[in-house]
């Protein structure tokens, strides 16, 4: 069983956007339905300057099928920050990190308390 079902188009989507975005990052939120997620909102003043900000200053939208967190790390650590796993737990049970080259190659999913996810990914 995977841990998780996410679409492709998702992906690479969110990989299309953190290239957009780069060096700056970008914070979205994962909505699923029907246990798929396949869906995401730019989270309100996301679209920062290259300093990180830390989440916790972020008003995140209350929402039932809200199912965790995707963001990008321009300098390529696929893995949580320290502020990443205090955000983590706030927003939801799966997290998704990009970063560069922004391929398909280039992203993690984790769970809300930093280990690694291992999702299906359906097209
Ligand atoms: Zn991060």
């Amino acid at each position: 069983m995977p841990d998780i079902k996410i679409k492709m188009e998702l992906i690479k989507t969110l990989l299309a956007l953190g290239k957009s975005q780069h060096p700056d990052e970008f914070l979205a939120l994962l909505k699923v339905n029907n246990g798929v997620i396949d869906e995401f909102e730019l989270a309100p003043g996301t679209i920062t300057g290259r300093t990180s900000a830390s989440f916790s200053q972020y008003m995140l939208p209350l929402s039932t099928n809200n199912a965790g967190s995707a963001h990008s790390h321009p300098s390529g650590a696929l893995r949580p920050s320290d502020a990443d796993l205090r955000f983590f737990p706030a927003s939801g049970r799966w997290h998704i990190i990009v970063g560069p080259p922004y391929d398909l190659t280039s992203w993690r999913c984790f769970r809300a308390d930093g280990r690694i996810a291992e999702p299906e990914v359906i097209s």
